[in-house]
């Protein structure tokens, strides 16, 4: 996959300076990933508990890689000094990408968007890393929808290699190589791919997680699916993989893919992460999900 990458890549110039928009799970840990791989970043928040947040996790996973003697403690406070915490825009006129991490709101991406491209240059590129949002959608709020597109990393990113990178209708090749190219400067696994609910991998695991749901209708013990599943090779089950993703996550991202492809995936009974939605048992997230989590 990297070797048709790197040759989607070679159009794009390398990214010097990149930012994030959000200090939360994701931006915070695009941050490090970024910052880690050499390539200093900008990290917007509006709220300073959120940046905090941000670099102490950031700090976090550097102790550990000085702890097991992995990296020296002046390499991690040079790579910490390459995040540049910040509530306002300063320093955006110098970015080549900026990642978008913000809350998973149309409304809100929309405005954030559309006031971010004001900070920076004309040729900056500007990525979202929504998980449900239609990038072409998105892109109605900008003034260069051509310098926009998708970049979605997985959770949690430093661990993650695969990155979608997002074509919406009038993303340029340029910007797709642009941000291909940040991607591989991050050391992560880009592909492209083309516009449409649930992108490439959410496309493949939601039909999953539908069979999933169908078996346990049918009377089957979820955690017995989840032996099943690891056995096949599997690095964890469907069960307990919703909930590290979240089942509130889960179950909206479920009624996206519903409503985008409703002959396939839309169904008259409640699915099962549904039920648990409404029972408010979201996953670790909150101790309670499939499984329980002291
Ligand atoms: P989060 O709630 O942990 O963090 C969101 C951050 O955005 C918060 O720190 C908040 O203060 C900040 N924020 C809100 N409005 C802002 C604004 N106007 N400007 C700057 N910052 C603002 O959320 P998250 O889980 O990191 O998700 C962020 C995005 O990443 C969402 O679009 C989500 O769909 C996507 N995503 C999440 C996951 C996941 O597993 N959590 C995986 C892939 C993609």
């Amino acid at each position: 996959v990297n070797k048709v990458a790197k040759g989607v890549a070679k159009a794009g110039a390398e990214v010097k300076q990149a930012a994030v928009l959000g200090a939360g799970i994701m931006g915070g840990g695009i941050a490090y990933q970024s910052a880690f791989k050499g390539t200093p970043i900008i990290m917007k928040d509006i709220a300073q508990e959120g940046l905090d947040l941000g670099m102490k996790e950031a700090g976090k996973l550097l102790s550990k890689r000085v702890a097991r003697g992995r990296m020296s403690p002046e390499k991690m406070a040079a790579i910490l000094s390459s995040i540049e915490p910040t509530l306002h825009y300063q320093g955006f006129d110098r970015t080549d990408v900026v990642v978008e991490a913000v809350v998973e709101n149309p409304k809100v991406k929309h405005s954030v968007l559309a006031e971010t491209e004001k900070h920076i240059r004309e040729d900056a590129v500007l990525a979202s890393n929504t998980s449900t949002i239609s990038i072409t959608y998105l892109a109605e709020a900008l003034q260069r929808p051509e310098n926009f597109c998708g970049m979605h990393f997985f959770n949690p990113v430093h661990a993650m290699p695969l990155v979608e990178v997002i074509r919406g209708e009038k993303t340029s090749d340029a910007t797709v190589a642009r941000v291909v190219k940040y991607a591989l400067q991050m050391g992560k696994t880009p592909i492209v791919v083309n516009d449409c609910p649930g992108f490439f991998v959410n496309r493949v695991l939601f039909p999953y997680f539908a069979g999933f749901n169908m078996l346990v209708r049918d009377g089957v013990d979820f955690r017995r699916i989840d032996k099943v599943m690891e056995n096949f090779g599997m690095p964890m089950g469907p069960a307990y993989l919703m909930d590290v993703v979240g089942i509130d996550t889960c179950s909206h991202a479920a009624a996206v893919m519903a409503e985008g492809f409703p002959e396939r995936m839309k169904h008259d009974f409640k699915g099962v992460s549904e039920l648990m939605y409404e029972e408010k048992r979201f996953g670790q997230k909150n101790g309670l999900g499939f499984y329980k989590y002291e």
